[in-house]
């Protein structure tokens, strides 16, 4: 079997004005980190190990509306989400409204391993996360400069426009061909308490099963009213059609600019299809196919 992988940092995030900089610092870190898990899946990782520690990388990684660097509500606080799946145990765990878990795909992952629940939600996540030893930080340590400048913007817009989102996600299909998915995300700069995105939902932003895995990332609740990431998996399983042709198409029938999503089968085949105006992504196979991109490219995987 040949392995394969590909991760996300958000669609939504492209339509900012990308500075040099901060475009040379995306293109930098997406490479570094896909190659992170190349190196895992390369001495036998499993691909569940792989999508969470892909998501770990991103979540660190204060460029990406995840962990540190994540989207402030309208309040001005972090409310982040995660969720985990195994395509080969059908199994999940997910986790929303966290303030203090540093690694909220971590807490995902936990659940999965250790109870029989799918989903769980602050206040309760967060007492399992310091049960488990997960590690907690206070809810400013998530905030850098340059999200807090993105909620006064929005703030003094006084509009409901919500420019500011994306999320990260991971898909790993392993050397047995087995497959996983990650994603993990702050969710929408000024979005209302208690709000949940489509990334903590098995089947929105997030699928596993035995054929393909699926992680999204646009505007969620378009993604949670589409059941997308299960539509790709039900497309393949019941039209027959090719993971490309069925992630193409699940975008396709959803409104206009409505985000991207990564997706990988447990053949190695790669599809990265977004409606959005880009989608900061990476991918590499044990073929030896590598890259990443922001914008539209000519071939890609
Ligand atoms: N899907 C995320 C959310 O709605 C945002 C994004 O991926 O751009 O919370």
């Amino acid at each position: 079997m040949v392995w394969a992988l590909a991760i996300h940092g958000g669609a939504g995030a492209i339509v900012e004005a990308l500075s040099d900089d901060h475009r040379n610092a995306v293109e930098q870190t997406l490479p570094r980190i896909a190659d992170v898990g190349a190196t895992m899946l390369r001495g036998g990782g499993s691909a569940i190990d792989v999508a969470e520690q892909l998501a770990v990388e991103l979540e660190e990684c204060e460029l990406f509306n995840a962990g540190r660097g994540a989207v402030l509500s309208v309040r001005g606080t972090h409310e982040l989400e995660a969720s985990i799946m195994d395509g080969d145990s059908g199994r999940a765990g997910a986790c929303c409204g966290l303030k203090t878990v540093r690694n909220p795909i971590r807490l995902a992952r936990q659940v999965l391993e250790r109870t029989d629940h799918v989903f769980v939600a602050a206040p309760g996540a967060e007492d399992l996360a310091k049960e488990w030893q997960l590690p907690c930080v206070p809810n400013d340590w998530f905030t850098t400069d340059r999200r807090r400048r993105q909620l006064d913007e929005f703030l003094a817009a006084e509009q409901d426009d919500r420019m500011h989102h994306a999320t990260v996600g991971a898909v790993v299909c392993d050397a047995e061909g087995r497959v996983a998915a990650a994603t993990s995300t702050g969710g929408m700069t000024g979005k209302l308490p208690g709000r949940i995105g489509d990334a903590p939902m098995i089947g929105a932003g997030t699928w596993a099963d035995t054929r393909v895995a699926v992680s999204g990332t646009g505007l969620g609740e378009r993604f949670i009213r589409a059941g997308t990431a299960r539509m790709v998996s039900a497309r393949v399983e019941l039209l027959g059609e090719p993971l490309p042709v069925a992630a193409a198409a699940v975008l396709d029938s959803m409104p206009p600019e409505s985000g991207g999503l990564i997706a990988v089968d447990t053949g190695g085949v790669v599809a990265l299809p977004f409606t959005s105006q880009g989608m900061y992504r990476a991918w590499a196979t044990g073929a030896g196919i590598v890259g990443h991109a922001i914008g539209p490219t000519i071939g890609g995987p």
